[in-house]
């Protein structure tokens, strides 16, 4: 049987491209998980206002644990009490790659580590370039995420607001919420 295409939520091994995801996660204060594939992890910041398509916005971004790759398929609630309680929706998916492109460019990992990332993402809700730059260290380490000015950059739309649901389901978070925990919603 061929695989390769019959499933959208299988990644596709062969395929050289790494993923991208961003779940909108309703936990103790709404925020987007921004995750990158790197080195067959999910390096990841949570970005309390999502990602912007305007590049005069300068999103917050905090880095957070990195997460294994099948969390990248993960919409639900996770129960209280565990990390991450909260609802989790998978707002926008896709893959990416690296904007360095010159041979001897650096890796998205070693850009990571100088605290300069510049990825082009390709989502169904975004893409285009972004950058992401460290703006502290240590604990209380900060990055900012930021829309490059290119052919994808668009000040007017507002895609956290206007397309709030999932790309993989099509439901809300309350949706969700029904469906998975109905008892929590009483
Ligand atoms: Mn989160």
């Amino acid at each position: 049987m061929d695989t390769a295409m019959s499933n959208q939520d299988t990644q596709q091994k062969d395929n050289a491209q790494p993923i991208f995801v961003i779940q909108k996660h309703d936990a103790t204060s709404l925020h987007y998980d921004f995750r990158i594939e790197v080195d067959g992890v999910l390096v990841s910041w949570a970005v309390p206002k999502g990602p912007s398509t305007d590049p005069s916005e300068k999103r917050l971004a905090m880095p957070t644990e990195d997460h294994a790759m099948e969390h990248a398929d993960y919409e639900g609630v996770v129960p209280e009490g565990e990390y991450g309680a909260g609802t989790v929706l998978i707002w926008d998916r896709g893959t990416y790659r690296n904007l360095k492109e010159e041979p001897d460019a650096k890796s998205v990992a070693q850009q990571l580590e100088d605290g300069h990332v510049t990825i082009w993402l390709e989502g169904e809700k975004i893409s285009g370039g972004y950058s992401l730059n460290r703006i502290a260290t240590g604990e209380d380490e900060r990055w900012l995420l930021v829309k490059m000015d290119d052919e994808e950059a668009d000040a007017r739309r507002n895609p956290t607001s206007t397309e709030p649901d999932s790309v993989k389901t099509g439901r809300s978070l309350k949706e969700i919420r029904q469906e998975e925990a109905p008892e929590d919603d009483a």
